[in-house]
């Protein structure tokens, strides 16, 4: 029997998620951390994937039809999903961009993954000695590090990106990101935005990231990276 597809969801398209493009968005489930400002925390238990290779090459082709001109795939942690690379392979049969989010905790997969992809958007949430406090869980410093090699390397584009959390990241460990990550094509600086379902709850109190906070740390971060953005 073929295997079945990726994704547990299935979102509406998006002209936002990957810039230039009109996408259609696919969420897998399972992820190894457990962020304290997980946006997604419903998908950070392993789900039965629930969409058959049939039904992905006919929502494929409607996607197509419809002026789609890619696809973007996020999570969860899609690296974790045994269908990854099947499911890339049939999505680039159809002629798609396509756009992978990671946080990079596997980067044999990610490896075997590049061949299919267009854009590469890797969490770097902390500085490295510092990530577990997010991720609340263990993680490996050298397979997060290995990722961020690999891209730079693969000749896919790519950005590195920080959920900038107000009370969370100060001036100095904004430096230090910069230290153990640049040189990179571009880091970008998100928004958090608070809300009722995140894991920590004292996060869901937290207020959305002000600007000025977000073009303070550009402005330090522009020393070490000068491709750095605000999103
Ligand atoms: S890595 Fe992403 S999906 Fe996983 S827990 Fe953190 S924010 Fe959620």
């Amino acid at each position: 029997m073929k295997p079945t597809a990726i994704f547990t969801y299935l979102s509406q398209e998006s002209t936002i998620d990957y810039e230039g493009h009109l996408s259609l968005l696919m969420f897998t489930a399972g992820c190894n951390f457990q962020c304290r400002y997980c946006h997604n925390p419903e998908l950070i238990p392993k789900k039965k994937e629930s969409v058959s290779v049939k039904e992905l090459q006919n929502i494929l082709f409607r996607a197509k039809n419809n002026w789609i001109d890619a696809v973007s795939i996020s999570g969860g942690e899609p690296t974790m999903s045994p269908y990854l690379e099947e499911t890339l392979r049939i999505v680039k049969s159809f002629g798609f961009h396509i756009k992978l989010d990671t946080q990079g905790s596997f980067p044999d997969i990610l490896q075997n993954a590049l061949p299919y992809l267009d854009y590469v958007a890797m969490d770097y949430k902390m500085p490295m000695e510092k990530l577990s406090h997010v991720t609340q869980t263990k993680i490996s410093k050298n397979s997060i590090l290995r990722s961020i090699h690999l891209l730079k390397e693969s000749g896919v584009d790519y950005e590195i990106r920080t959920t900038v959390v107000p009370g969370l990241q100060t001036d100095s460990d904004m430096i230090q990101i910069c230290k153990e990550i640049a040189p990179v094509q571009k880091f970008v600086l998100q928004h958090f935005v608070p809300r009722e379902n995140l894991p920590d709850p004292s996060y869901q109190k937290k207020p959305r990231t002000p600007l000025p906070l977000l073009e303070s740390y550009q402005s330090i971060c522009k020393e070490y990276i000068e491709q750095t953005i605000i999103r």
